[in-house]
């Protein structure tokens, strides 16, 4: 069809060519040169057979069919040659390092990436390497990144760019740090502050002063809507606008007021790392300043200093070079400031610190943001979010920085040279920092691999079982922990330290503000951190005190932590040897997985062998095997190679197969078998060892993997929310009630769950189906960390779209009918596999999910009649009032709050 319309199209487009009677011959012979081979084609499949008059022995009603046949022939070699073109496109694209630019409208970010030698995706592509977008993106896109990919957001970063988050972010820090946080003219928020700042209007009345506001919409830019006051009960108590105490004395610049645009790049927020421009954009009004004035109140061009208000100015200067003109560069600025012998480099300090106090003040809720988009995401590995942000900063005469506000899609329009000539820059030493490099694919899959064997032949680490622990076993555990800690962050350490490196290398016209290289400063910072995590998440701050000590404090070098490491290693064999001769036969220990080989089965004749083994099987980079390799010879390599294999970082062969040669006891059926008769009770070879199939191995970790999400799903399904009081049959009966007078019940309970309960406990809520599905993983996959499960991170997304729109999310799952509920697309968008059982699971959990907000809904429901009549016809009553009433909600938020930590107290798992 498409080829028909297609060969159509060329004729008539070469007929109106030439309107000649012989055109389609005049046409075709000035083809023929170009493609003889097609026509000489033609000519033997035409009626006439290959004679080299052919076509004037064409019968004329035959000639248009032959014209046709040749065109389409050569449309046919035409999309052949193009395939062919493409096919080769596309493998070179293969070879190269792709962004996808269809989210952005700039056209110098395409220039920088070309410049350094990607390839931009024709098409909104999210595999790339490097995704831009001028606006924010969901969390769940990021969450479906892979690790090696880069985008230019960060979730949470919304917390710092809209001005009324910014305001309240920045007066909660203010209270906890007062001398700190002193840098952004004071704000209100409007409207819940509106009687606040009455108030402070009268006081200023009896104090008989006067002063100036600016009033801005929240979540305005560009100069939209922003007006001046000088007196604030004139203003609208409703709209959602920010008052701000207006800079009235700031530092002009041939008489105009300016402010700059200073560009600052985060490139990780676990661990933050900032970096400053050392250039921007000095922006100028365009009709001279003069002090606040009713007469002038209104003068747009006087008192702001956006471009895109100024430029409707006739008088707005479009400069030729850069330190001219109403747009100017900071370099130039500060070439004017040392002409004018102010102290520059103190300046730069101030604010320097403001930024990096500011984004102090972001991290609590970029972090928390950023891990719950990638939980189990390694500590070491790179960010997948980067962002570019645009700080305007007003400079006072006491040459004291003010923060006006954040952009988080600065503007990289280019109308200027000077706007193109710094923005390039400024995107080409972003791309070079971020360091993306071809061969992150590949190294990303074969960690990913790495891993999934590592979790499979973990042993079990739960804390119930040292009950059941021998003290040997209690000790060599514990070491065991420490020697994991110390790994963690010897791999830390080793990553910051060629983090640096490369940073150092790269940084191009960058400056790194944070980690500060000033010792003095980088401890008030971490101070600040600390506060910031007290101020914002209470709940975690002690966590995070450790954490943030453990990655920014950290004083120990590479060597020293390799040498405690070697420390743990030896305690670990003495302790090994003086316990060995007293084991009681029959004393319990950790039962080792089925996949592990456990200590004791480890003859010590045959280390040296497993030495070997050990070093061949273990993958190079592996920051544990270097670890512990720098020591050839010691005590503690050989010791780690006599350890769990898949611990110290060897191949998972080797954890299949026991050092003494026996394979494991039980592997996948069939291959596992063939695998122990071939081994009967010999040794294996090394080289027999290192035969071991990678798909053999593969299956067998497929298999187990597959096992335990049936073992997780059949604990789900036995899973019950438990109603206080009620046995589960009496919470099974209520559930079945409130589903079958569904249409009843439904106004009433979506009035509870989206108007009456907030956001915070609408994922209390599904909070406790969440903590009760990780105790199911951890006691399934016996692991202290489901985090880093994938199975884990699937059953994540599902939970965050059930949060999605602050619960809407779960309740929209009421409502899906059909064949595939609406959070199923979240599997069906993303590249993932997610087989039957899998998404069984995660049915399983949505159902949960609902079951549980219908029981917190019954629960309060009865709980507030029971609050309201004392006796049984008190309570019919007030049951029949209730049911004709929607609120069934009780209205003392404290008992809420204790009432959600009974239902947390008696909701468990009947696994
Ligand atoms: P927008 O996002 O709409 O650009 P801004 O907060 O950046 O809003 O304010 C716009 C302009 O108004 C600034 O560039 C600055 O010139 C002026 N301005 C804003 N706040 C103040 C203030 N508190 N004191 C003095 N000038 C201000």
């Amino acid at each position: 069809m498409s080829a028909g319309l297609k060969h159509s199209t060329s004729v008539s487009s070469l007929a109106s060519m030439d309107k000649g009677t012989n055109n389609e011959d005049i046409t075709l012979s000035s083809l023929h040169s170009h493609y003889s081979r097609r026509t000489s084609a033609n000519m033997v499949l035409g009626p006439g057979g290959p004679s080299s008059g052919y076509q004037s022995h064409v019968r004329p009603e035959n000639r248009q069919r032959q014209t046709d046949m040749t065109m389409e022939r050569m449309d046919y070699d035409d999309d052949k040659r193009q395939r062919s073109q493409a096919k080769t496109k596309r493998k070179k694209r293969r070879n190269m390092i792709t962004a996808n630019l269809s989210g952005t409208r700039y056209d110098v970010i395409r220039q920088m990436v070309e410049h350094i030698g990607f390839s931009v995706a024709k098409d909104d592509d999210p595999t790339c390497f490097l995704i831009w977008n001028d606006s924010f993106v969901s969390t769940e896109k990021i969450s479906d990144l892979k690790p090696y990919q880069r985008i230019n957001h960060f979730p949470g970063m919304g917390e710092v760019t809209r001005k009324d988050n910014l305001a309240r972010n920045m007066m909660k820090m203010a209270k906890a740090v007062p001398e700190e946080y002193n840098f952004v003219p004071r704000t209100w928020i409007l409207p819940s502050d509106y009687n606040i700042i009455q108030n402070y209007m009268k006081d200023l009345k009896a104090h008989k002063k006067s002063k100036t506001f600016i009033v801005k919409p929240s979540n305005g830019a560009q100069g939209h809507g922003i007006s001046l006051y000088k007196n604030l009960e004139k203003i609208p108590a409703q709209e959602h606008f920010i008052v701000q105490e207006y800079v009235e004395k700031p530092l002009l610049m041939d008489g105009y007021k300016f402010d700059l645009r200073i560009y600052v790049l985060i490139t990780s927020c676990d661990p933050l790392r900032v970096f400053l421009f050392n250039d921007g954009l000095v922006r100028m009004s365009t009709e001279k300043y003069l002090p606040p004035a009713e007469n002038n109140i209104s003068h747009l061009f006087m008192h702001l200093t956006n471009y895109s208000v100024n430029k409707h100015n006739e008088f707005y200067e479009k400069g030729a070079s850069l330190d001219a003109g109403s747009k100017r560069s900071i370099k130039s600025f500060n070439e004017y400031l040392r002409r004018n012998d102010y102290d520059v480099a103190l300046l730069w300090r101030n604010i320097s610190d403001m930024i990096v106090k500011t984004l102090i003040v972001a991290e609590p809720h970029i972090l928390h943001a950023y891990r719950m988009c990638r939980p189990g995401a390694p500590a070491v590995g790179d960010s997948v979010c980067f962002e570019v942000l645009g700080f305007d900063v007003l400079i006072d005469r006491k040459l004291r920085p003010w923060l006006l506000e954040i952009n988080r899609s600065p503007s990289f329009g280019t109308d200027e040279k000077i706007d193109f000539d710094i923005k390039s820059a400024l995107i080409e030493d972003t791309i070079r920092l971020l360091n993306i490099k071809m061969s992150d694919k590949k190294k990303n899959m074969t960690a990913q691999k790495l891993e999934a064997q590592k979790r499979l032949f973990r042993p079990s680490k739960r804390v119930s079982d040292t009950a059941d622990m021998t003290e040997y076993d209690k000790k060599r555990a514990s070491i065991e922990r420490r020697k994991d800690e110390l790994k963690e962050l010897l791999s830390r350490v080793k990553k910051a330290g060629s983090r640096e490196e490369y940073e150092n290398r790269n940084r191009g016209r960058f400056i790194r503000i944070f980690p500060s290289d000033d010792k003095v400063r980088q401890g008030k910072y971490i101070h600040l951190l600390e506060a910031a995590y007290s101020t914002f998440m209470s709940g975690r701050a002690t966590s995070m005190h450790k954490e943030i000590q453990l990655i920014y404090n950290n004083k120990l070098k590479e060597s020293d932590i390799m040498d405690m490491i070697a420390e743990c290693e030896s305690d670990e064999q003495q302790g090994r040897l003086s316990f060995e001769g007293k084991r009681v036969a029959g004393t319990r220990g950790p039962k080792p997985l089925a996949s592990m080989p456990s200590s004791d089965q480890f003859p010590g004749t045959d280390r040296e062998e497993d030495e070997e083994e050990s070093e061949s099987a273990s993958p190079p980079s592996s920051p544990y095997h270097r670890g512990s390799r720098s020591r050839p010879g010691s005590v503690n390599s050989r010791l780690s190679n006599n350890r769990t294999p898949s611990i110290m970082g060897s191949r998972p062969n080797s954890g299949m197969v026991q050092p003494g040669g026996r394979p494991m006891s039980s592997v996948g059926p069939g291959q596992s078998r063939s695998l122990s008769r071939q081994a009967g009770g010999q040794k294996l070879t090394n080289i027999q060892r290192s035969n071991v199939d990678d798909n053999f191995l593969t299956n067998v970790i497929r298999e187990r993997e597959e096992e335990l999400v049936r073992r997780t799903l059949q604990a789900l399904n036995d899973m019950r929310i438990k109603f206080p009081g009620k046995s589960d049959q009496e919470a099974d009966t209520i559930l079945d009630k409130l589903y079958e007078n569904w249409k009843f019940h439904k106004p009433r309970i979506a009035s509870y769950w989206l108007v009456k309960l907030d956001s915070i406990k609408r994922r209390k809520v599904i909070d406790i189906v969440r903590s009760n599905v990780r105790a199911v993983l951890q006691r399934t996959w016996r692991v202290t960390d489901v985090d880093s499960l994938p199975v884990y991170r699937m059953f994540s997304r599902v939970f965050n779209r059930l949060l999605w729109s602050h619960g809407q999310g779960l309740w929209n799952c009421f409502a899906s009918s059909g064949n595939q509920a609406s959070w199923e697309t979240i599997f069906s968008k993303s590249s993932d596999t997610v087989d039957e059982v899998e998404l069984n699971c995660c049915r399983r959990i949505v159902q949960l999910c609902k079951d549980c907000l219908l029981i917190v809904y019954q629960f309060a429901a009865e709980a507030k009649n029971a609050s309201q009549g004392g006796d049984r016809e008190n309570e019919a009553q007030v049951t029949q009032r209730s049911e004709s009433k929607p609120s069934l909600i009780p209205p003392n938020t404290q008992t809420m709050s204790q009432r959600y930590s009974k239902l947390y107290a008696r909701t468990e798992s009947t696994s």
